[in-house]
């Protein structure tokens, strides 16, 4: 088992950090990333048992989609979360992520709800990015939605009233993919068929990022179905994009996703990511 998508308390995840690590401490490979933050990683990190498998710091950013896609999600695995560079752009995003919070808030206000960014908060459990799915427990909790997955439906999903004009800042794919080149990290596309579900399209745009230095895609995605993961594989193989595996586990934030991706043989999914990794200087836990 391994997986290299996974969220904790630190962004839009319900478990700890160290709970992860330690649910996940026979996995051979092993990251957490959360959004826009890397509060987590250190508890992770040090909560992580050395004698198994691989554990590297990462992160989920969401540069612009571009023309034509629909959203793009890029994970940065084995990046030195110290850098100050990266921790620079990190607050900036996250400052710009709380200026569309509040829109969002106002909006729900507009539609009559009586819900304040004081009931949002008391959502977070430890982390610093408030995301989406806080406001749906807050919604939930004033009695306006079922649970979470009703709250997008009806109110903050990406075509629902209240989220429609509050788009999040999106930087740049090619800076993005630098900057995590310039931490030491891979730059892997996150479940793809959010980006795009139209193959061409798909082979196409990722052409172009690969150019811009794009290393991977998570072609093996929990949320998948059998066919997507065959199609994404084969594109990855085309392509010569380096392969990973993730579940986006969220904790009872999505309750039907679990913790760790099953794969065919460990080691030999492992190398490539590995080989990718040292050749950036990526520091890693073994
Ligand atoms: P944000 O980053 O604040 O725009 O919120 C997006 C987050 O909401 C994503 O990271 C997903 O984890 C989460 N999300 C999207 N759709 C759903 C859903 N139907 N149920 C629960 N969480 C969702
Ligand atoms: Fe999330
Ligand atoms: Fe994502
Ligand atoms: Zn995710």
């Amino acid at each position: 088992m391994l997986d290299l998508h996974v969220h904790s308390t630190a962004s839009d995840g319900t478990l700890l950090p160290k709970e992860i690590a330690e649910r996940g401490a026979d996995f051979s490979l092993f990251a957490l990333t959360d959004h826009d933050n890397t509060f987590g990683i250190d508890e992770f990190l040090s909560a992580s048992s050395s004698a198994q498998g691989i554990r590297l710091a990462g992160i989920e950013l969401a540069p612009l989609a571009g023309e034509g896609y629909i959203k793009f999600h890029l994970l940065g695995l084995g990046i030195d979360h110290r850098n100050s560079e990266l921790q620079d752009f990190l607050l900036f995003l996250r400052r710009k992520r709380n200026e569309r919070n509040e829109q969002i808030i106002s909006n729900l206000q507009k539609l009559g709800m009586k819900i304040t960014f004081d009931d949002v908060l008391a959502e977070v459990t430890n982390g610093e990015v408030v995301a989406r799915p806080h406001i749906g427990r807050a919604l939930a909790k004033l009695g306006y939605v079922k649970d979470i997955s009703d709250a997008f439906n009806r109110f903050i999903g990406d075509t629902c009233e209240a989220y429609a004009s509050t788009h999040r800042y999106h930087p740049c794919p090619a800076k993005t993919i630098e900057l995590i080149h310039s931490v030491g990290g891979i730059a892997i596309m996150a479940h793809p068929k959010y980006w795009t579900s139209d193959l061409k399209r798909l082979r196409s745009g990722l052409a172009e990022l690969k150019d811009k230095g794009l290393d991977g895609i998570e072609a093996i995605y929990q949320a998948n179905t059998q066919g997507e993961t065959v199609d994404h594989l084969m594109i990855a193989k085309s392509l010569g994009l380096l392969v990973t595996a993730g579940s986006d586990f969220h904790g009872l934030n999505k309750p039907m996703i679990t913790l760790g991706m099953q794969v065919d043989d460990d080691e030999k999914f492992i190398a490539p990511l590995v080989e990718r990794l040292v050749k950036y200087g990526s520091k890693f836990v073994k």
